[in-house]
């Protein structure tokens, strides 16, 4: 596969270059990536600018441009909170143990691994082999992790299954997958060994806050719980109205099972978060229309439980008004998350939408899709959009017993038809003890759709169930509980609002730009260019002298300190390397510019500026260059625009 920047991203500088002359080569990729220091493995930092300049871009696409709430919570965090939402019980992925050895195996990742193992076989046996190319030292490693194929030609039948097994492999559950392992006689690749039935394990890292050792803590495994208990502050904050939206940089803790993939799965990682809060009858939003042409490439989940992984492409207003997003609100944040990824330099020809079948998605989410990019990892989610209901204030607010509700004045009372739960204390207080209180309040704080049926089972079989906060269920029955249509006049409508949350895995897009950012220049594969967009490039600029004369030296310093103070990032490089060798070295670093100081800087006041991607050179005046490579890097002006500007540098000049 060649990875090409992409020619259709906005903001790619403009001039055509041969970006794919070579093959992706990952073992290159990954040799400039630790010696440029853009990420070394755990326990040493990792391109801290360039993830600063992600983060930033981010700050002002989302916090500033929407006029968000930024918080900043605490990661450990109580076990109570974390028991309210779900993730005490539910966070947990399925895993398989090898039934000799005990090596342990993501279920989903094992399946997956095994069944592409065996098509690819197939297609060997074929003779469809994969292209022929030759083979890298990364090749060899990733070959040794991976599951081996073997040229054994299957029934079409079997393809066709094993093909639509893949697309919906995020859809089994632990059980489902159990049934997959047997029915097709999945065993360990490195052993032969069978697996054990999957069981679940969570992914939380538990510990214990305080002195005493009592009260139980985790490390956070997202950001967002810590938003939802600040819902009422936020909600004062905001003057009592929805909508509004809270949004949190932080890391965020998982105890993966096989965390091996690079950037792309660890246990420790910088999320950032969006929680916009909207009433649940109206999920219009005001600035749709600014994003409804924004085309998106979408993998509905239809398309997925037919087997098939065909992308559809479509527009963001179009996709909302055929009902494919479930929202306005919803398809906003679509549109302005793929216009932010594209913005950093992700290739939006590597971009897509995939949403969530059933299984995948949590029972009370109305809609989730995910933005995947294609890397040499596959298609993997970076981006999770939700539309995750009233649920978390829901259980927050019956758990804590605040009112996490908005209170709106309406313009006219109104009379409405509502339910209300009637209990008899006494007998309700004997039967349930301790839980009465919770079940009650899990009774009056149903949405009426809910309490419609517990009202119809009641009526029905006299009974019904209601599952509380804490997990447990509970059988009431009529003689207990009486739900009654009652009328009443409002003046004020009290609703929870529904939560809509875009979630970023900031590791997984940084690593995603590097790869899609990188390429070699045609004459040689070693020569390693990162064409990152000037927004996010860790240095701006760089500033060169033709020869080590201390008047052109003196000189580069006095740009150096004017593009500083301009607060453009940028880098002096006065060693005795070659200028070839010093725009090389800056080319895999992915600086998008260079300053050239020379003998006719001194004589003529001139500046010379090259364009890293097609190695273009502009002369002018020193303070205009300056001025230029300021608007190039704030981006308002293009490397056309500056063209325009200055004139064309080919390399020659009187300095007589
Ligand atoms: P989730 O809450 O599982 O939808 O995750 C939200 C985002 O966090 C995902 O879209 C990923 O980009 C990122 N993410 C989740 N798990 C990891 C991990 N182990 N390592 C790095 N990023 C992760």
């Amino acid at each position: 596969m060649a990875a090409a920047a992409s020619t259709a991203n906005p903001n790619a500088l403009t001039t055509p270059v041969n970006k794919t002359a070579h093959e992706f080569d990952k073992a290159i990729l990954d040799a400039t990536l630790t010696r440029r220091f853009f990420f070394t493995p755990a326990f040493e930092i990792y391109g801290a600018s360039l993830l600063a300049n992600i983060l930033d871009a981010w700050r002002k696409h989302y916090i500033i441009e929407e006029d968000m709430l930024e918080l900043d919570t605490t990661i450990m965090t109580m076990s109570e909170v974390l028991k309210t939402s779900g993730h005490v019980d539910k966070f947990a992925d399925w895993m398989v143990k090898d039934t000799k050895t005990g090596e342990i195996f993501r279920a989903d990742h094992i399946v997956e691994a095994v069944i592409e193992a065996r098509l690819k076989g197939d297609k060997e046996a074929r003779g469809v082999a994969e292209e022929v190319k030759e083979e890298t030292e990364a090749d060899k490693k990733k070959k040794k992790k991976k599951v081996k194929s073997v040229a054994v030609k299957l029934e079409d039948s079997v393809v066709a299954e094993y093909e639509s097994l893949l697309a919906q492999i995020d859809n089994y559950t632990g059980p489902q997958l159990g049934e997959i392992i047997r029915k097709h006689n999945i065993v360990n690749p490195l052993t032969g060994n069978e697996f054990t039935e999957p069981v679940e394990f969570n992914l939380m890292f538990e510990s214990n806050i305080g002195p005493t050792g009592h009260i139980k803590g985790y490390l956070r495994p997202e950001t967002a719980q810590g938003h939802f208990v600040n819902f009422a502050k936020l909600l004062e904050f905001n003057n009592g109205r929805v909508p509004f939206a809270s949004a949190q940089i932080g890391k965020s803790f998982r105890n993966e099972i096989a965390p091996r993939q690079g950037l792309l799965r660890v246990r420790e990682f910088t999320m950032a978060e969006i929680e916009h809060y909207v009433d649940p009858l109206d999920k219009k939003h005001t600035r749709f229309n600014e994003v409804k042409d924004v085309k998106l490439m979408l993998l509905p989940k239809d398309v997925q439980m037919d087997g098939r992984t065909d992308l559809r492409q479509m527009t963001v207003g179009d996709a909302v008004a055929q009902g494919i997003v479930d929202n306005e609100t919803l398809g906003y944040f679509l549109a302005r998350t793929q216009l932010f990824l594209t913005k950093i330099g992700i290739d939006p020809t590597r971009l897509r939408c995939r949403q969530h079948m059933a299984n995948e998605m949590a029972h009370y989410a109305a809609d989730c899709w995910d933005f995947e990019i294609q890397s040499s990892y596959g298609w993997i989610e970076c981006v999770g959009c939700a539309d995750r209901s009233a649920y978390d204030l829901t259980v927050h607010s019956v758990r804590t017993k605040q009112p996490l509700r908005v209170q709106q004045t309406l313009d006219q009372p109104r009379t409405v038809e509502k339910l209300e739960v009637v209990t008899d204390p006494k007998a309700f207080g004997i039967k349930f003890k301790k839980d009465a209180t919770s079940i009650r309040e899990t009774l009056t704080g149903m949405d009426k759709e809910r309490l419609q049926c517990v009202k119809d089972e009641l009526e029905k079989n006299q009974s019904s169930i209601v599952k509380c906060a804490d997990g447990r269920s509970h059988e009431i029955t009529s003689d207990l509980v009486k739900i009654n249509a009652v009328t009443v006049t409002e003046h004020i409508r009290e609703f929870t609002p529904n939560v809509i949350e875009p979630s970023f895995g900031i590791g997984r897009i940084l690593y995603s730009l590097l790869e899609h950012s990188y390429w070699a220049r045609e004459q040689d594969k070693a020569r390693v260019v990162l064409s990152l967009p000037p927004l996010v490039a860790p240095i701006k600029c760089l500033i060169v002298t033709i020869s080590q004369d201390p008047e052109l030296r003196a000189l580069i310093h006095e740009i150096s300190r004017k593009l500083r103070k301009l607060g453009v990032a940028s880098r002096v490089d006065d060693s005795g390397a070659s200028i070839g060798k010093k725009y090389a070295r800056n080319d895999e670093l992915g600086t998008p510019f260079g300053c050239t100081v020379d003998f006719a800087s001194i004589k003529n006041g001139t500046l010379t500026l090259r364009e890293r991607d097609s190695t273009a050179q502009l002369i002018g005046p020193i303070d205009d260059v300056i001025a230029t490579v300021d608007e190039l890097v704030k981006g308002s002006i293009t490397w056309e625009d500056a063209s325009s500007r200055l004139q064309s540098y080919s390399g020659v000049q009187d300095v007589e």
